[in-house]
């Protein structure tokens, strides 16, 4: 039996668990994946518990990703160079190794299951924390015209494009004079039902509204950009299930089959 885990506050809504068990059914693989509430300064001691109790890795979500990247003894290049990992593998020498699966799986979701390609479309992503940093190399490498980026703190967003060096920018919401091709939501508002504090003109009738949150109804963000007039709309759950394929490749060295897993997780919550 194969011991994993997500570690995260709240951690209440994850879904990680069944996903990973959907996975493990595909290969035979018996698992037991647990999702444990972490305490705001609980991380370093959560990590080494599981070390200690064998477990092969976890999964860092809300709000630990930046964190957890500085307890890897080592980073994969691409985590290196985001500075937020989801994804840790426990090693037999004690080590920890920090891996980010987020692009690569909103990368799978948009391309293959949502059909939007990003080539030449203006972007603009909400939200500049551990999620929207872990995404962020992945939109560029699609070519967008333009990647605008608003965090509600508006230093976070500003501090990032400059570190960035151009490859983003950091409007003030102020500016925000016309509709956008995709505004992707990768603020933690919907956690506490709030949604980004956004003038209405940044969605059209054709604009893509990308939820990085999900749930089993709209999300607050995708039902007011639906109240805005668009109706190309999606949460992230099919970003959950491929980042977590990804995540799974990295322990078991397996990919599992993504669209199966969505329609079989999708028809029974
Ligand atoms: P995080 O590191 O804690 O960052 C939270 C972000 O949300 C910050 O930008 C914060 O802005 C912003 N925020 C929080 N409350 C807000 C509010 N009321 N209005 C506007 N902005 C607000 O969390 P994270 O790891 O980036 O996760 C963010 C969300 O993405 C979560 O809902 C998570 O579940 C989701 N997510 C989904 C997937 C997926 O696979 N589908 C993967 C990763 C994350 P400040 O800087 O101003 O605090």
């Amino acid at each position: 039996m194969h011991y994993l885990a997500v570690l995260g506050n709240p951690i209440v809504h994850s879904r990680s668990p069944e996903i990973h068990q959907n996975f493990a059914r595909q290969f035979g693989i018996r698992l037991d994946y647990q999702k444990i509430l972490v305490p705001h300064d609980g991380l370093g001691h959560a990590l080494k518990t599981l070390q200690d109790q064998g477990a092969l890795g976890c999964n860092i979500t809300v709000p630990f990703k930046s964190d957890a990247a500085t307890r890897c003894d080592q980073v994969t290049e691409e985590a290196q160079e985001l500075g937020v990992v989801n994804t840790l593998v426990f090693q037999s020498n004690g080590q920890i190794l920090g891996h980010n699966t987020d692009g690569k799986g909103l990368i799978m979701d948009l391309l293959e299951h949502q059909r939007v390609t990003l080539a030449n479309k203006r972007i603009l992503l909400l939200g500049i924390g551990g999620a929207g940093r872990g995404i962020v190399p992945a939109l560029l490498s699609q070519g967008p015209a333009t990647l605008d980026i608003w965090n509600r703190t508006s230093a976070a967003a500003t501090d990032y494009a400059l570190a960035m060096k151009g490859a983003v920018s950091a409007p003030s919401k102020d500016t925000f004079l016309e509709a956008y091709d995709l505004v992707l939501n990768a603020t933690a508002a919907g956690l506490s039902g709030a949604t980004p504090d956004l003038p209405g003109r940044v969605i059209g009738t054709d604009t893509f509204c990308y939820d990085l949150s999900y749930g089993p109804r709209p999300t607050p963000f995708l039902a007011w950009a639906s109240s805005q007039g668009t109706n190309h709309l999606s949460d992230g759950f099919g970003m959950l299930v491929a980042q977590a394929a990804f995540a799974f490749e990295i322990w078991f060295g397996v990919r599992p089959d993504v669209r199966r897993a969505l329609s079989e997780l999708k028809t029974s919550s």
